[in-house]
């Protein structure tokens, strides 16, 4: 290990009082953080303290101009093993948001010893039933304590995890946006920075009111071309294959989405990365030809969707269709995090020794 990682240990484990039947998503925290401060001029006093409150200016500068990043990974238990599933990827993306945001850059060192390190300590956190994972959150924010606009000096790296079940029980009924944005053309939106959802917090609660689970993100100037939902990427099964839309400058580029194209390609299923419209979407419908809808993503995994409005209108996708490709990839994909499968792609990390 490059990094010399102070480590204090809590004196008060939380664990025995954590029903693990009954964790819900991200409301439990496990017994410690990784943390590291960027004082201008390098990474220093990387540590792992207790879970705690951290303490902060008010005047700090994050919660004011929104340097602020994240990630989301996730560690799987088989048996006595950990596995942890492409975590350099993830490094490699809190870099892409640090670069725009103005930030330091995270060495990958530094990442992966402070995870390592972190999950040694609170490896029984990791839990073993059916659907549930450790949620790991690897964060950046500016920690100046000053009032104008500019980047901050000072930074704090920090991760903690959260056992955590599943994010949807059911399939989910979205609606495609046409009036709001998430993400414009030089823009953020292919960053995991706050400030992209806590913009679209509004139209999703009005989508909401309106009985649907989540929006279904169309392109910014002419909402004609499907994006992706809040947090998640999405892929609709055709009677020839499996579409889903090219990355560009206002979506984010999903690690889930990335191994659920490579696992289609593997299983010999045409899938197509290219531009989709709503019409193409609703043409597809009407054919009989759209068979699946689903979303792609760490928390929620591959749900399916069971349908989307449009202009007012419902195509509930699910009563006509089936849910074989979604159920055939979610098995796959399921089977390599837990270490079950071969690592054929190199994906899953064994970092820590049980
Ligand atoms: C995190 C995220 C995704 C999914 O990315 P994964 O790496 O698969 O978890 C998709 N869209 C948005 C907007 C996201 O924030």
């Amino acid at each position: 290990m490059l990094h010399n990682i102070t480590i204090r240990n809590t004196e008060f484990s939380r664990i025995s009082e954590v029903d693990f039947n009954n964790i819900g998503f991200g409301k439990i925290f496990s017994d410690h953080m990784f943390l590291a401060d960027w004082d201008g001029h390098e990474w220093t006093r990387p540590r792992i303290e207790p879970y705690a409150n951290l303490s902060l200016s008010p005047a700090t500068s994050a919660i004011h101009y929104g340097q602020a990043i994240f990630e989301g990974m996730k560690a799987f238990r088989n048996g006595d093993d950990v596995f942890l599933f492409r975590p350099k990827d993830n490094w490699r993306r809190l870099n892409i948001s640090a670069e725009r945001m103005v930030m330091p850059e995270v060495p990958e060192s530094l990442f992966m010893d402070g995870l390592q390190t972190l999950l040694s300590l609170d490896k029984s956190w990791v839990p073993g039933n059916e659907g549930s994972a450790l949620y790991i959150r690897p964060f950046m924010f500016a920690t100046d304590d000053f009032i104008g606009v500019k980047p901050s000096e000072k930074y704090c790296f920090c991760i903690f995890t959260c056992p955590v079940g599943p994010y949807y029980s059911k399939p989910l009924r979205i609606k495609v946006e046409e009036k709001y944005s998430r993400a414009a053309q030089g823009g953020v939106g292919f960053t995991k920075c706050a400030g992209n959802y806590g913009a679209a917090m509004y139209p999703t609660k009005l989508a909401q009111t309106e009985g649907y689970d989540q929006v279904l993100w169309t392109d910014p100037s002419t909402h004609t071309l499907v994006e992706e939902t809040g947090t998640t990427n999405f892929f609709a099964v055709t009677g020839s294959g499996v579409i889903t839309p090219n990355l560009h400058e206002t979506m984010l580029a999903g690690i889930t989405r990335d191994s659920v194209i490579q696992i289609l390609k593997k299983e010999n299923i045409l899938v197509e990365e290219r531009p989709l419209t709503v019409s193409e979407l609703k043409t597809l419908y009407h054919e009989g030809t759209l068979k699946e809808l689903f979303i792609s993503g760490t928390a929620a995994t591959l749900i399916n969707i069971e349908g989307f409005a449009h202009q007012g209108k419902y195509f509930d996708v699910m009563k006509t269709g089936n849910t074989q490709i979604s159920d055939l990839i979610r098995a796959k994909l399921d089977s390599i995090r837990l270490g079950k499968t071969d690592n054929d792609f190199g994906w899953v990390k064994n970092l820590i020794k049980a």
